[in-house]
């Protein structure tokens, strides 16, 4: 029994008798922590709004034998503030955090690469300098690659040719035509150059992609997502894959409270500078 401190995001968080929660983290060195924070449901908690989902905290937790009791929270980046106005942003930012939740089934189980992912990709949908739902792909299709199931999308998933022309889920990716099981998808090849261009970090090639293709590959990545968790995303439903966004700004600069650390790991894990090093 003892305290220890660890940064996170609040993946969510669950009612604990009548003024208490038990919040689920994704921290950095611990991975997902469940913990129970006492007072935090009266209305003048402040430290219970620290609390509340997206949010990036500080926190000192006292470990016990059941629950860990958290004793601090400060809020480094309050991510959920310049979410929730934003219904496409904050629908992608909710299946993020689902999906966070879902790949890291072992509580206390270090997951650095996730966690990176998650800051990296709240931030990005914060920014606004990327369409929301290829902000949601690219971090769907990364997290599936640090889970160990990366699409094959240059390469036959089962035999290794080099062209593939179909895309078969259980497969594993694209497959070429030798081994195209019955009933898979034959995307446009845009679509298959917008996956690889997410999965590797090339935000001018997906941000310079046509709204049809974007949809094609949203509906692939949600597809192999579903397929290799064991339930289904709920939030994803409420994702709007209809209408892509119009106007993308690109180059905008981020606001100065969002670039605080020296060393931007979470910035180079989301676009892709230490990509290659996670997907071979
Ligand atoms: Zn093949």
């Amino acid at each position: 029994m003892s305290l220890y401190r660890d940064e996170g995001v609040v993946l969510r968080t669950q009612k604990l008798g009548e003024a208490d929660r038990i919040v689920t983290i994704l921290t950095r060195r611990s991975g997902r922590v469940r913990a129970a924070a006492k007072g935090v449901r009266k209305t003048k908690s402040r430290f219970g709004a620290r609390l509340e989902p997206f949010t990036h905290v500080d926190l000192q937790l006292y470990e016990r034998r059941s629950l860990d009791l958290i004793t601090q929270a400060e809020t480094l980046r309050p991510y959920g503030e310049r979410l929730v106005f934003d219904y496409p942003r904050y629908t992608a930012g909710t299946a993020m955090l689902e999906t966070a939740e879902k790949l890291t089934p072992i509580e206390k189980e270090p997951a650095l690469r996730q966690f990176l992912l998650v800051i990296g990709g709240l931030r990005t949908l914060v920014e606004g300098g990327h369409d929301p739902r290829l902000v949601l792909d690219a971090y769907f299709l990364r997290s599936l690659a640090i889970a160990g199931y990366a699409p094959s999308l240059e390469e036959c998933a089962r035999c290794g040719e080099r062209t593939g022309r179909a895309f078969a889920i259980a497969a594993g990716g694209m497959v070429c035509g030798s081994c195209r099981p019955p009933g898979s998808a034959s995307p446009a090849e845009a679509t298959v150059g917008l996956m690889i261009a997410l999965l590797r970090g090339d935000w001018a090639r997906a941000d310079s992609s046509e709204p049809r293709h974007r949809l094609e590959c949203s509906g692939l990545v949600a597809a192999y997502l579903q397929w290799h968790l064991e339930h289904g995303i709920r939030s994803l439903k409420h994702v709007e894959r209809e209408k892509p966004s119009a106007t993308i700004e690109r180059g905008r600069e981020a606001p100065s409270e969002w670039s605080g650390r020296p060393r931007d790991e979470a910035a180079e894990s989301f676009h892709g500078m230490t990509l290659n090093t996670t997907i071979e």
